[in-house]
């Protein structure tokens, strides 16, 4: 937390606001829209719900396609499957870790039925390829969904990740870059789009004065006690991504020398907000690593398994290539919270060449 949180409640409080909606949410939302500069966005319950209400907005139902990163977290592809719609998931590339833009036309043209969207994630805070998958969308006429949920900040040549697409969204959970210890936002430069997006994330209600439903919709809007912290926490972001960025570049200098280390690259151009620092061990199990550290009480992650490798998506469709699944087998995520000094990073990676 940034130290300003509680004053922030404090008004909240002093407020009677104690309700989804009320000045704190609109705040919130401001603090996104001028630092995204993008012109709307919607503060809810949390990423998931925003991508759901994108997939909503967009049309996209029963018998629909949505192509979908496959190097990503549940979260991204779940609301494919509340729609009753079918994902089709897209390896990564070794030049961002992200959707491999050369596989994405082929994945169109393969396609059963021509495909409505495509949830393209921006994973660990570094960018995807933009410009040549927004070309391919164009091209087709698929609308791009930006998962953003990692990576609030991160800029592609100048512009902000999530803003770049016809729809993009944040992640305030307690593990993001910013935490509402849970949230999200859904932004868009369509009005028409966030507008049908704020109905159904608030039952649907029509707009008179008893309660008339013509459609379902959901309660999905974020909390006034909520936001408040998410207007305390904008405040520090710029700092916050300062940090992760210093922090990433502490490991690669204690560690870039090392040969069969790998970290995980940047496109030219662009600018991530470094959320988690992430490498991968060409000869080394990762697995040996973490469990170094973790007898050490620090704790280690193994990289996201692909959605296609998943146990749930067995049948599902998908353009591979082998670099997710490589990923995965040797790639680790360190400890990358931005209370971390310089100290505690220089004794991880002193454990980690003791461990290799
Ligand atoms: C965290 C995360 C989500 C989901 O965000 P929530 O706010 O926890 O629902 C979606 N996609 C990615 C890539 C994430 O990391």
């Amino acid at each position: 937390m940034s130290g300003r949180e509680q004053a922030y409640l404090a008004e909240v409080f002093e407020s009677n606001y104690i309700a989804p909606l009320g000045p704190m949410v609109d705040r919130f939302e401001h603090s996104i829209q001028r630092f995204t500069q993008t012109p709307y966005a919607l503060a809810l319950a949390s990423a998931t719900a925003a991508l759901h209400l994108a997939l909503r907005v967009l049309g996209v139902g029963v018998g629909d396609y949505v192509l979908t990163s496959s190097f990503t977290f549940i979260g991204s592809v779940a609301p494919i499957l509340y729609q009753n719609a079918t994902p089709i998931f897209i390896d990564s590339d070794y030049a961002s870790w992200n959707l491999d833009p050369t596989l994405l036309e082929h994945a169109i043209l393969t396609a059963p039925k021509k495909p409505k969207a495509l949830i393209l994630t921006h994973l660990y805070g570094q960018c995807a390829a933009i410009d040549p998958i927004l070309a391919v969308c164009d091209a087709y006429g698929i609308s791009l969904i930006e998962d953003a949920a990692e990576s609030l900040g991160s800029r592609y040549r100048g512009g902000q990740t999530g803003t770049l697409g016809t729809l993009g969204v944040y992640s305030f959970n307690g593990n993001k870059i910013l935490s509402t210890s849970g949230g999200g936002m859904l932004v868009s430069s369509d009005p028409h789009l966030i507008d049908k997006a704020r109905f159904y994330a608030t039952q649907a209600r029509e707009n008179v004065p008893h309660y008339e439903h013509l459609e379902y919709g959901y309660n999905y809007r974020m909390s006034n006690v909520l936001a408040a912290i998410g207007v305390a926490q904008m405040e520090v972001l710029n700092e916050r991504i300062a940090q992760r960025r210093k922090i990433f570049g502490w490991y690669r200098e204690a560690l870039g020398e090392i040969e069969e280390i790998t970290f995980m690259p940047e496109l030219p151009d662009t600018v991530g907000n470094r959320w988690l620092t992430t490498l991968t061990f060409e000869h080394t199990n990762p697995n040996r690593v973490r469990l170094a550290l973790e007898k050490e009480g620090i704790e280690s992650r193994p990289l996201w398994k692909p959605m296609h490798a998943q146990p749930l998506f067995k049948e599902a469709l998908s353009l591979q290539n082998g670099v997710s699944d490589t990923l995965f087998a040797k790639g680790l995520c360190l400890p990358s919270g931005t209370q971390m000094d310089h100290d505690t990073v220089i004794r991880i990676a002193h454990l980690i060449h003791k461990a290799l």
